[in-house]
């Protein structure tokens, strides 16, 4: 007879969509399992740009750090002529500022990243089970109950919730029958981890830029021994993956015989495709990561969007599971949705330039933090404001402020965490919110315990005395309110879940 067995939530699939809702959920204290069909984790390196917005959510998630350990910046590209000359140019690196911490070109490889996330997930007490696949599902009223299948038997697993972070075929997306409309693009490519002899690894080598027929790039994975080879092929017709075939491949295009393939660590040719699911959720059960959009690698944005979704879901299920109105996981669809719609845009839109004129100019659209959600439902503006500051659904920026005990503070640590944080600035003594679970709640000003001496923090979210700023668990500013409003705001934190906790139960 099957096994049975209950949770808060189950996660299908363990790319990096899947754990960094494990570490979210984690750190909530949310029971959840996470299950991946692969019996050991998926060793090509795929998705190996970590843009800065993702690089602000490790932060938050405590792996920025052992991820970029895990990595490096991107080195300068090597451009070669027809004639075999080259010239090398980098990315001007862009410095940090005080509101944007992190703007380093990151290069991981994807295994490595998904091995650090794994790591925390582990710290946190939860690990992933591999060689376990979902087969199947039903969907009640109150739960969804789950047909898991793995090395022990079969095992029925009742939830709450199911998420399917099962990347792009996402079994749980066919099962749901939710359309995936989009385009096959007309390109195909070769992307493959080798062993190569004949080149430095100190910068990515290029070949053929502006001629799809003859591109070729090679680029040195930080942190390991192999280089990721990527190369458009023809749609039609078998691609020769092995040491020898890519050998060919690239003498043909480069007219050099002296760089070698001695060993293939992973490969593959795939056709690209931007496509984006109608729907993100189905009753119980949700679509994250690359189950619900995927497009091309141009601007690499898919691992970011992944993890992304992610973040963006995580708090929204431990707040419902918490008390907090269902109608707060809509918001997911909401929010996430058009942000996939218009990666997928930028992405084609890239790949076209790619095609067309042999080069891509990536803005600073493709670093992600210009994303938010303003003007949508979580976004509440209740305070006389210049149109062009800061707004509600807005990423919410860093700054550098200080503790009323002397010591230096960034606003990203008063976020740190899975609470959400109230600022008020400058705020009168009489006016406050009341304490409550999950809702930190800082006084800046002289009489406060966090001091604005240099006004960075008024400068960054265009802040008047009297202002109040809610900044959501993932990071985006939830709502401004002035000190008349804030029974606008009371009535914001009743709806995600944060109601005032008095003796006689929640208010
Ligand atoms: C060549 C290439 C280059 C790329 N470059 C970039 C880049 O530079 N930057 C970027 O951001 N992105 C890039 N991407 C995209 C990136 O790799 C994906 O967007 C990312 O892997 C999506 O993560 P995910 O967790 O949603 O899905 P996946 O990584 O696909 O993970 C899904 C997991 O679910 C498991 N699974 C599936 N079905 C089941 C089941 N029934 N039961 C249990 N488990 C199941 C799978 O085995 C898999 O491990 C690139 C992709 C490619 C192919």
């Amino acid at each position: 007879m099957d096994r049975t067995s209950a949770t808060d939530v189950l996660i299908c699939g363990a790319g990096a969509a899947g754990l960094t809702l494990g570490i979210d959920l984690a750190r909530r204290g949310v029971s959840f399992r996470i299950i991946e069909k692969l019996e050991v984790p998926f060793a090509g390196s795929r998705g190996k740009g970590i843009k800065p917005r993702t690089q602000e959510i490790f932060e938050d998630l405590q792996v920025v750090d052992r991820v970029v350990a895990a990595g490096g910046i991107y080195p300068p590209d090597r451009e070669y002529r027809s004639d075999g000359s080259f010239q090398d140019s980098a990315d001007p690196l862009s410095s940090p500022t005080p509101t944007e911490p992190y703007l380093l070109p990151l290069m991981v490889p994807q295994f490595l990243t998904e091995g650090v996330l794994r790591t925390r997930l582990a710290e946190l007490g939860a690990q992933v089970e591999f060689a376990t696949e979902l087969i199947g599902f039903e969907q009640e009223q109150e739960s969804v109950t789950a047909q898991v299948k793995s090395a022990t038997g079969l095992e029925s697993i009742r939830a709450s919730f199911l998420v399917g972070a099962d990347g792009g075929r996402s079994f749980v997306r066919h099962a749901l029958g939710i359309d995936f409309p989009g385009k096959t693009l007309g390109v195909r490519a070769v992307v493959a981890d080798v062993i190569v002899d004949g080149l430095s690894n100190d910068v990515w080598h290029r070949w053929g830029d502006g001629d799809m027929a003859r591109q070729i790039f090679l680029c040195p994975l930080r942190r390991t021994e192999m280089f990721q080879i990527q190369g458009p092929v023809p749609m039609e017709g078998d691609v020769d993956l092995s040491p020898e075939g890519l050998t060919e491949l690239i003498a043909v295009r480069t007219a050099r015989r002296d760089i070698i393939v001695r060993e293939v660590r992973w490969a593959s040719a795939f056709q690209m495709n931007a496509r984006l699911a109608g729907k993100y959720r189905q009753g119980r059960i949700f679509i994250c990561g690359d189950a619900a959009h995927v497009h091309p690698p141009t601007g690499g944005q898919g691992l970011n969007t992944s993890i992304q979704d992610a973040y963006n879901l995580g708090w929204k299920l431990a707040a419902v599971l918490g008390g907090a109105p269902d109608s707060l996981l809509d918001t997911y669809e909401e929010e996430r949705r058009p942000i996939a719609q218009d990666m997928l845009g930028l992405t084609t839109k890239l790949l076209q330039a790619l095609r067309e004129r042999g080069d891509m100019h990536r803005g600073k659209e493709v670093q992600q933090l210009g994303l938010g959600y303003p003007g949508l439902s979580l976004a509440l503006n209740a305070a006389a404001r210049d149109g062009k500051l800061l707004a509600a659904g807005d990423r919410a920026p860093d700054a550098l402020l200080q503790g009323r005990a002397g010591q230096s503070l960034r606003a990203f640590g008063l976020f740190k965490g899975p609470h959400w944080t109230l600022l008020g600035y400058h705020a009168p003594q009489e006016t406050s919110i009341a304490a409550r679970h999950n809702l930190h709640v800082h006084q800046i000003g002289a009489a406060g315990d966090v001091l604005d001496s240099s006004g960075a923090l008024r400068e960054a979210y265009g802040l008047r005395p009297g202002d109040w700023v809610l900044v959501r668990p993932d990071g985006y500013v939830g709502a401004i309110v002035d000190s008349t409003n804030l029974p606008r705001l009371e009535e914001y934190l009743q709806g995600v879940g944060l109601a005032r906790t008095t003796a006689a139960g929640t208010s």
